[in-house]
């Protein structure tokens, strides 16, 4: 039996569009994201070979290489050069298939090139699919740190083919499922029920329906918080729950440590922190462990990487207030709040508490 696909409709502050969750989506491109001018497709070298011929014609088609190295303004140009080579004017729709990084990078060319034209999202990885692609936020790398230039272009359309994630690596997968787990504390303890009670490893036999529900799920939640803080003011914070410990340890580590595997740990992290200023019992931080383990993912900081010089790490993260850590902490499961009053021994406690020994 064939699934419909799921539509989330997402509003913001000009306009409105639609996350379509299903398979058989990006055969359909043109019809579904209501596309008719020309198509510049941007994606990257793995996922191009993999699924750009799914998309039918094209008017033209950049391939990026593949990975957060080349999420930089030397790429941009690049891509410039080649939309003007094939003459792609201001009629055109520029499509981005492929994970988070391509997501950035032809947000970002559909925000500037001929002064922005419209934009679809086509997000292969599960990290892009409940994370990256919605909320209009595009980011590029400086050599000074991660996502320093970028901005807001919202899509006109999300595909969200979840037929893509079967060629995803396990890891990449599992990297994703940090944010899933991220996204069911924020406000959706059903999906938290879900996630405790089972592992969602990928393998060739994982039901697409499920995967379609969790996804669509998923992505609820992210849609919920965008829509209500669009330009990141407020409550959209909150998403930033287990980062500023997950982008911090990822530093530490000479970014070894993959952006999913920061965040579970940092998840862990923030429970514990939670715990310790008496927010929540310390019940919720073994629980959280559970889960995050069952998704194949690590949860202890590995002793070799030093409280101290994670905790300065912080400091380099742009999302700090006035020099001012913030955090976003844990009263219980869909209950979240952000302070920035924590003191620096607290941290550092949590960090050693959190250690793998
Ligand atoms: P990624 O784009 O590097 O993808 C991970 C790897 O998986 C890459 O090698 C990619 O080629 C490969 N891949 C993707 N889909 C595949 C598929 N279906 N089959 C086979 N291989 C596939 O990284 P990511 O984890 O998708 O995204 C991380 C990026 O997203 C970071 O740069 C991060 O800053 C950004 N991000 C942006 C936002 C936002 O709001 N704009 C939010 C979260 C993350």
């Amino acid at each position: 039996m064939k699934l419909e696909p799921t539509c989330l409709p997402v509003t913001h502050p000009t306009g409105q569009y639609d996350v379509l969750v299903g398979t058989d989506l990006l055969s359909n491109l043109p019809e579904l994201a209501d596309i008719r001018g020309p198509i510049a497709l941007i994606t990257d070298s793995h996922v191009g070979p993999l699924h750009a011929h799914r998309l039918g014609e094209v008017a033209c088609t950049v391939t990026i290489p593949a990975g957060e190295q080349h999420k930089t303004l030397t790429t941009v140009a690049t891509i410039y050069d080649q939309l003007l080579a094939a003459g792609i004017d201001r009629q055109a729709t520029v499509v981005a298939l492929g994970g988070g990084v391509v997501g950035d990078v032809a947000g970002f060319v559909a925000a500037t090139y001929l002064r922005g034209v419209d934009f679809v999202q086509c997000p292969t990885s599960l990290l892009a699919m409940v994370d990256a692609s919605v909320g209009g936020k595009t980011g590029l790398d400086l050599p000074q740190g991660k996502n320093l230039v970028g901005a807001f272009k919202q899509p006109t359309a999300v595909l969200a083919d979840v037929s893509t994630l079967h060629t995803l690596p396990p890891e990449e997968f599992a990297a994703g499922m940090a944010e899933v787990v991220k996204h069911s504390l924020i406000s959706n303890p059903e999906l938290f029920g879900r996630l405790e009670t089972r592992d969602w490893k990928l393998t060739a036999q994982s039901s697409i329906s499920n995967l379609q529900s969790l996804v669509a799920t998923a992505i609820e939640v992210k849609r919920d918080v965008v829509q209500e803080d669009p330009f990141e003011q407020g409550r959209r914070a909150t998403l930033n729950l287990g980062h500023t410990f997950g982008h911090a340890i990822e530093q530490v580590s000479g970014y070894r440590v993959r952006h999913g595997e920061g965040v579970a740990m940092g998840l862990v992290a923030a429970a514990s922190l939670s715990a310790r200023l008496a927010h929540c019992d310390l019940a919720l931080q073994g629980r959280i462990e559970s889960a995050l383990q069952a998704q194949g993912l690590p949860t202890r900081i590995p002793a070799e990487f030093e409280a101290n010089a994670i905790y300065q790490a912080m400091f380099s993260d742009k999302k700090k207030a006035a020099g001012k850590l913030r955090f976003i902490l844990l009263r219980d499961v869909g209950n979240v709040f952000m302070t920035g009053e924590v003191s620096e021994q607290d941290v550092l406690a949590c960090l050693t508490a959190v250690q793998s020994t």
